[in-house]
């Protein structure tokens, strides 16, 4: 089992920008701090990633 990736991404209106680990593409997330799913979804990616919101509410 391999470590979960972690993310710090930046803040474009009410959503987190996060560069992707596995793809190296850019993926929209919601705003807050936790585990998402990479979008792009490729067979590297079904644990998908820590998102960091740099700037936490
Ligand atoms: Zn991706």
């Amino acid at each position: 089992m391999t470590a979960t990736p972690t993310v710090t991404a930046r803040v474009d209106n009410a959503l987190l920008i996060a560069r992707c680990p596995y793809c190296q593409g850019e993926h929209t997330h919601g705003r807050g701090t936790g585990h998402v799913v990479a979008d792009c979804l490729t067979p590297d990616s079904g644990s998908g990633y820590v998102v960091i919101d740099p700037d936490p509410r």
